[in-house]
């Protein structure tokens, strides 16, 4: 595996790979691997010819109050990490590289961006769509793969790269938990043993109320209110800065139950913001 931190030098391998003739797959990451991490890798490698993971923490895409300079890093296990699960470049370049003094250029999909994460972070995913954008320039993947532990990023970038003719696939990989439930993230490191404890009381609320649509609810309030409680009372430190029902690609309120629903939520847990959703069929 190579370590790369040039957008060119990375540009121009992976051009001459496409001369070739050969596929790239491309993982995005924001390093501090944990299992979901390495589930995408896994998936990619023998989906390609090479495979590009990307470690880069982007500052465009955090909000003025949030956690870019605590955001967890371990450059020499995520190195490891990522060549011990396929990777034949690993993209680690820093901020500077990535964006010029005076870069003016963003894609955005407000459309898509106007609930979940987008309401409390709105700047968030023009950072995430512009990144994106940027790797799949750089890298020229023919695959790109997301996880749908970022519901809402894998939906906004199916439309980005719809409504711009990128020639890349996405694909899309389930969530990865602790035997808990409770879903892997880099984020969990902020956890306190005690917040650790309650977090999976999540997933729990959720599944909770995947059952209740299963047994004939179908008012999208009443699901809402059973999930707020159900967390309420089982992370009674946590604060839910969303719960919402969506449409999964639209990403629209839903009031009455009438198709499948995505249910969303974030809880700002101590010092991390703990997200999570389910996707729950009628
Ligand atoms: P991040 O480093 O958190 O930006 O995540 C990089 C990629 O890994 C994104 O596509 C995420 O959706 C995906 N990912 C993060 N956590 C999980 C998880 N628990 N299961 C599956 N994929 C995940």
């Amino acid at each position: 595996m190579r370590i790369i931190t040039e957008p060119k030098e990375l540009q121009e391998l992976c051009l001459s790979w496409r001369k070739k003739g050969l596929s790239t797959g491309l993982v995005p990451t924001m390093g501090y691997f944990h299992a979901g991490h390495l589930s995408l890798m896994d998936y990619m490698r023998p989906l390609c010819n090479r495979m590009v993971v990307t470690l880069f923490v982007n500052p465009t895409q955090f909000g003025p109050n949030e956690d870019l300079d605590a955001y967890p890093h371990d450059f020499e296990r995520d190195a490891k990490l990522a060549e011990e699960h396929g990777a034949d470049i690993l993209f680690a370049p820093a901020p500077g590289v990535m964006y010029e003094e005076d870069h003016a250029t963003w894609v955005q999909v407000p459309a898509l961006a106007g609930e979940l994460c987008g309401t409390s972070r709105p700047e968030h995913f023009r950072g995430v769509c512009t990144v994106v954008a940027k790797l799949f320039m750089l890298a020229q993947p023919t695959l790109a793969v997301f996880g749908e532990k970022d519901w809402q990023q894998l939906a906004i970038i199916r439309r980005m790269v719809r409504d711009l003719n990128m020639p890349v696939e996405i694909h899309g990989r389930p969530i990865v938990r602790e035997a808990d439930g409770l879903a892997m993230s880099s984020r969990n490191a902020y956890l306190t043993q005690e917040e650790r404890a309650c977090a999976p009381a999540i997933h729990a609320a959720l599944e909770a109320a995947a059952d209740l649509v299963k047994h004939g609810e179908r008012d999208a309030t009443a699901i809402r209110d059973f999930i707020r409680t159900r967390i309420r009372e089982g992370v009674p430190m946590g604060r839910v800065d969303y719960m919402e029902l969506v449409t999964p690609d639209g990403i629209e309120p839903v009031e009455t139950i009438t198709a499948p629903v995505l249910a969303a939520v974030a809880v700002f847990v101590g010092k991390a913001r703990l997200i999570d959703n389910h996707y729950i069929e009628v």
